[in-house]
């Protein structure tokens, strides 16, 4: 038996929270596993059909943060998924949490984890690891359950095979949960792992040396906050129209992500209003729409921030970090920026 009866505090476990996602979905008609609805089933539900195949050593804590459909993601929950994770790694009992998560937006949580947790996981040498799946609970070839136990199984493989930190497992592989993002709206490998990758269990010391030269340009956790700022996503594309850039910055935008075309540049519609967002104090940034690549200084008249390989939604959670810390930094005498934020979680060249 692999829960716990009696105090959890005195038992060394994992703690397993549950957010919703297809993992926790269910068809009305399995024999149509697409048309589902996610968020259906508990944690511990999921946590009982791999009963048998859960080694009777590894002890588990089940929590159920959510169950919705990750699409809509708040950054409410985000707070509640970072601090309940902050306080569960500090916990001696706790040798190493899983979350379960939509994959929709699961590149936006592995990002923010990985951004306020990172440090700290590491530096515990506890393993945080987030896990999905493409095909709902009941559907007969559900992947679900597979990818659960694996989690389970890189959560507690022993500190000295593996460094602490913020993982992502899916269909059989691992990397680092800053990495992974659905790439494909439907194929069961739909979320794609956007750097050097292991199978789950077999440690590639090529992989780890990536994964810790990763972890080192983190440099510290970022505080996680309270109250987001506003940052939206602009991606520019033919007939693009400088009302949109206006409309934003009328209704009280902080931050703007622009997903550029190409090497990260935007329709020249554009540039007025985003020269004078900026006059204005807002926070503008660079990222390329093409899905890969890094972005590049562009010839256009706008310098602002580039995002280095950070995707739109990756470079927005960082953003709104950045933001955050800049303004929690103020009292401090060497106060750091919101670019020098940015670049340390975009490992950018030179950043503090
Ligand atoms: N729409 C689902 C969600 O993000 C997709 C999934 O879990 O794969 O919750």
């Amino acid at each position: 038996m692999n829960s716990i009866h009696g105090n959890p505090e005195n038992i060394p476990h994992i703690l397993v929270l549950g957010v919703g996602g297809t993992i926790a979905g269910l068809a009305s008609d399995p024999a149509n596993p697409t048309a589902y609805q996610s968020g259906q089933v508990g944690i511990e539900t999921l946590l009982a059909k791999i009963q048998e195949s859960i080694p009777d050593a590894v002890k588990i804590v089940s929590q159920q943060l959510a169950n919705i459909d990750s699409r809509d993601l708040s950054e409410d929950l985000l707070t509640l998924i970072g601090n309940t994770v902050k306080e569960s790694l500090q916990n001696p009992a706790v040798k190493g949490v899983v979350i379960t998560h939509g994959t929709d937006t699961i590149e936006e949580t592995g990002f923010f984890l990985h951004a306020t947790c990172g440090r700290l996981a590491e530096k515990l040498g506890k393993r945080l690891v987030l896990v999905g799946a493409m095909l709902p609970a009941n559907a007969p070839q559900a992947d679900g359950p597979a990818n659960l136990l694996d989690a389970l199984k890189w959560t507690s493989t022993a500190p000295e095979n593996c460094p602490g930190g913020v993982f992502a497992v899916f269909a059989g592989k691992v990397c680092l949960a800053r990495d992974l993002a659905k790439r494909h709206s439907s194929a069961l490998n739909a979320p794609l792992m956007d750097s050097p990758n292991s199978p789950v269990g077999l440690i590639n010391p090529s992989w780890l040396s990536r994964v810790k030269a990763i972890q080192a340009a983190s440099v510290e956790d970022l505080p996680i906050p309270e109250v987001w700022p506003w940052v939206d996503i602009l991606t520019s594309h033919a007939g693009a129209r400088g009302q949109t850039v206006e409309a934003l910055v009328g209704a009280g935008v902080q931050g703007l992500v622009l997903a550029g075309t190409g090497l990260g540049g935007f329709h020249k519609t554009w540039l007025e209003p985003l020269k004078k967002a900026q006059m204005q104090g807002i926070a503008l940034v660079r990222t390329s729409r093409t899905g890969a690549g890094a972005t590049v200084a562009s010839k256009d008249e706008l310098s602002c921030e580039l995002a280095g390989v950070l995707s739109a939604p990756r470079a927005r959670i960082a953003l709104q970090l950045a933001l955050n810390a800049e303004k929690d930094h103020k009292a401090n005498p060497k106060s750091l920026t919101w670019q020098d934020f940015f670049a340390r979680m975009a490992v950018l060249p030179g950043f503090r």
